[in-house]
């Protein structure tokens, strides 16, 4: 998000008048809760963003690889708890980074160096989109985009629907940090949702391995690292969510 020392000089002068603003756009509903942003308002800004991120980076169309994103996406839908009136999407960016990232709203963008990655893996594909739909189901960005409007003016605009920087704001949602329990809650999720639309929750430790393996290899922490911390702990609880849940996958 924007929180670098552009935004900092401005939030001491609209942070009061940013939390009544953003009162006042949530009709006035659960100021004190840590998520004020509706169904409605998550698609509607993560749209916003969404075109900014398009803009910049331009999804591939048109290919193999984004219509098998788009297919394993299809798949898993029906398996995801889909929450109403959040048009889920499965892009590919053509960024050489390992890393997937999906938008409040409905949007999941995986990038290219990630499938140079998974491989012809599709079950470890299939858990890395179904984590990102754990984030949006979760809500993660959208708490996080609450809480930033206390003191994030760009943000309320952004609400609005008259965003003048949304640049910068895709920008930080490219590289959003969500909290270890975040990270913990959709992988969970993820591996649920995969199993149960019959993909190998395994795919899910697959990929993990395969990330550590490239760290080692670079000799430092890819993109994807970043956002998503501590894989040895990650490997463990999706390995022991598998031996206990007893999924019926590929049934
Ligand atoms: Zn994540």
């Amino acid at each position: 998000m924007v929180t670098g020392t552009m935004m900092r000089s401005r939030r001491a002068a609209a942070g009061v008048v940013a939390v009544t603003l953003a009162c006042l756009l949530a009709g006035g509903v659960g100021c004190r809760s840590t998520n004020f942003l509706s169904t409605r308002d998550e698609v509607h800004m993560g749209r916003e963003v969404a075109t900014e991120i398009e803009k910049q980076y331009p999804p591939m169309a048109g290919t193999a690889d984004a219509a098998r994103v788009a297919r394993i996406g299809e798949k898993l839908m029906p398996h995801c708890e889909p929450r109403e009136g959040v048009p889920y999407s499965f892009k590919v960016i053509a960024q050489k980074e390992i890393n997937a990232v999906s938008l409040p709203g409905g949007p999941v963008y995986i990038y290219r160096g990630l499938l140079d990655l998974v491989g012809k893996d599709d079950d470890a594909l299939a858990c890395v989109l179904a984590h990102e739909v754990g984030h949006i189901n979760a809500r993660h960005a959208a708490k996080q985009w609450s809480q930033q409007m206390v003191t994030n003016v760009g943000l309320i605009v952004l609400l609005k629907g008259k965003a003048q920087d949304n640049g910068s704001l895709a920008a930080g949602m490219l590289h959003l940090n969500y909290s270890r329990d975040d990270e913990f809650e959709s992988d969970a999720r993820g591996v649920s949702y995969a199993a149960k639309a019959g993909f190998d929750p395994n795919g899910m430790v697959r990929f993990f391995k395969k990330l550590e393996a490239s760290t080692k290899e670079k000799g430092g922490p890819p993109e994807f690292m970043r956002t998503h911390p501590d894989t040895k702990r990650r490997i463990d609880r999706v390995e022991r969510m598998i031996e206990t849940q007893n999924y019926r996958y590929g049934k």
